[in-house]
């Protein structure tokens, strides 16, 4: 199959660690240039220098995506590098508190709504400005089960995931006339380091989570990572406003 790929511009959140590095190292592996994005700054250093170890274009900007002037330095940097955004990957995200609905603290609340949706939003805003510009570009925002289905001691998580895909599906309504196509993604459980801080090397746990598929193990991240990469691909042209579920059967049940 041919993505098309090859020397577009692609940003990526969350590319320091997971599912969002997964990303990165798949949109290399088709011939991307690689923005890498991240709060976290040495080990989005790393993703950048491991994307260029492979043979790949790309470098790596220190942004809060739930902070605004963060994301317009980031689309900004983008822009005086490479001139143009072809794809965008809005993939970071926390987990956050796992409580009962009644026990969130107002703290914790926001701060899992302001990183996993005011960010989404953030990036989308400065993404499409440019993208309108350009009058073409692909957007994927990572959601999850959790935005399909009510999910027990996880409802900030769950609401802000559901959130996205209402983002989603309504600013795909608004552009898809003027060149961008914008989807999500819903991976079930990934075996990613927040699922691993979550384990803890409590292996009950980890029976658990893989169990919970129907599949019988979690994902890898790059699974997710083919699924974003389709997305944003040529062989995906007519597809816009949806929530692509890659759960393992989770969903399904
Ligand atoms: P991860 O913890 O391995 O990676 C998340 C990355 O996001 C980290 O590098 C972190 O530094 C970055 N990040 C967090 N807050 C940020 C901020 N404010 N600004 C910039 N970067 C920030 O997690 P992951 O499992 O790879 O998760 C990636 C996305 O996938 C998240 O949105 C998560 O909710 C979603 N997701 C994960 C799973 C799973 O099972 N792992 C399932 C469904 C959805």
């Amino acid at each position: 199959m041919k993505t098309g790929l090859e020397g577009k511009v692609v940003l990526v959140t969350g590319g320091a660690s997971g599912i969002g590095r997964a990303s990165c190292l798949a949109f290399v592996a088709e011939g991307a240039k690689v923005v890498v994005a991240d709060i976290a700054k040495e080990s989005g250093e790393e993703t950048a220098s491991m994307l260029r170890q492979t043979g790949g274009e790309a470098f790596f900007v220190q942004s809060d995506v739930s902070n605004a002037s963060d994301v317009e330095n980031l689309v900004r940097k983008t822009m005086e590098k490479y001139g143009r955004i072809d794809c965008a990957h809005n993939n970071a995200g926390i987990a956050g508190e796992m409580v009962r609905t009644g026990d969130y603290s107002e703290q914790a609340w926001d701060s899992i709504i302001k990183t996993n949706l005011k960010s989404v939003w953030l990036c989308m805003k400065f993404e499409i400005e440019q993208m309108l510009k350009q009058q073409s570009g692909v957007i994927v925002n990572t959601a999850s089960t959790a935005g399909l289905r009510g999910s027990r001691f996880a409802a900030a998580y769950a609401a802000s995931s559901h959130a996205v895909v209402g983002l989603t599906k309504s600013a795909a309504l608004e552009y898809i006339t003027q060149g961008i196509r914008i989807n999500a993604v819903c991976p079930g459980i990934v075996d990613t380091p927040m699922i691993q801080r979550y384990i803890a090397g409590d292996t009950k746990r980890e029976v658990q989570f893989k169990a919970a598929s129907p599949i019988g193990r979690m994902a890898t991240p790059a699974e997710i990572a083919q699924a974003v990469v389709w997305l944003c691909s040529d062989a995906a042209s007519y597809i816009t406003g949806h929530a692509m579920v890659v759960d393992g059967g989770r969903t399904a049940q």
